[in-house]
């Protein structure tokens, strides 16, 4: 049985077929795979992309999805995790999607061994699936040449998950990785880290934005993000005429992270992302419930 509980569980063979199949399934809607297999969702944190995500992803290859409202489940009565969970596997599913506050909520289900957990965000620790999509976003712009790449990441990157899964994913992909934020979002880190863009940009060929990720704050950072946006936001005048490539998991902030103009230039690739997200799912999918 095989998790997807950030993705140092896969080989770099199975990196490599999940770009083939990612970029198959976009060329060309496969037969309906996962016909008789069936997901459940588990989202105890707010989703929008990647729930809808899964689910079009699971659909496209036949399978079926049933989701579990935690905040209309006993979770409200008082049962554990736990309870829940070896409750929704008696019923036999072929995975749970689970997201979770908690960075360790995942692997301690993946513990259990009782069916495959594919973690779909936990905590600041990990949120492989938008790593592997932002890394076939990359492969299909750049090809082979995303390694020896740069990508600036800039933001709340100490809390963000995609982040880390991303730092940890880009490295061993051969990429280089530099860090842009103001103090108070630079994790600890031996990669290069910058205070403002400027000083990095002219050697930048991605930027992956980052929203303050106000959920996981103890208290408030900045009172104005106005001011904050001064410094961080991403604008057609700050990138210039460079051949930068812009990336940002969403939800966007907009003016925040990135300006409404730079949301509309074609370098910003957003939407493509959202659209890889379904075919990178189908894929981890196919690799986890079919190939292994
Ligand atoms: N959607 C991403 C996540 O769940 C990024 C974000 O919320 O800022 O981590």
């Amino acid at each position: 049985m095989q998790h997807l509980v950030d993705t140092n569980d896969f080989t770099d063979q199975q990196i490599q077929d999940l770009l083939r199949d990612a970029k198959a399934f976009k060329k060309q809607t496969p037969p309906k795979l996962l016909h008789d297999k069936l997901l459940i969702t588990l989202f105890f944190e707010a989703s929008t992309r990647t729930r809808s995500s899964f689910e079009v992803a699971a659909k496209r290859l036949g399978a079926s999805v049933v989701h579990l409202d935690p905040s209309r489940s006993s979770a409200k009565k008082g049962e554990s995790l736990e309870d829940t969970f070896t409750n929704l596997c008696a019923m036999e599913p072929d995975g749970i999607i689970v997201r979770h506050h908690l960075n360790q909520t995942p692997q301690d289900l993946a513990n259990m061994h009782t069916t495959p957990i594919i973690n779909a965000g936990a905590g600041n620790y990990a949120h492989p699936t938008q790593a592997l999509l932002d890394l076939f976003t990359m492969v299909e712009y750049f090809g082979t040449q995303v390694r020896g790449k740069t990508i600036a990441i800039i933001g709340d990157i100490v809390n963000s998950r995609v982040a880390s899964s991303g730092i940890r994913l880009l490295t061993r992909m051969g990429m280089h990785v530099v860090l842009v934020a103001p103090p108070q979002f630079m994790p600890e880190t031996s990669l290069p880290q910058y205070k403002t863009l400027e000083e990095v940009i002219d050697s930048v060929d991605v930027i992956m934005s980052l929203r303050a990720q106000l959920e996981r704050h103890e208290k408030e950072i900045f009172e104005d993000y106005d001011d904050y946006a001064q410094q961080y936001c991403i604008t057609p005048e700050r990138i210039g005429e460079r051949n930068i490539l812009l990336l940002h998991p969403g939800p966007v902030m907009r003016n925040i992270d990135i300006s409404d103009a730079m949301l509309d230039d074609p370098r910003c690739r957003v939407l493509t992302q959202v659209k890889n997200g379904v075919f990178m799912r189908m894929a981890i999918l196919k690799l986890l419930l079919l190939d292994s």
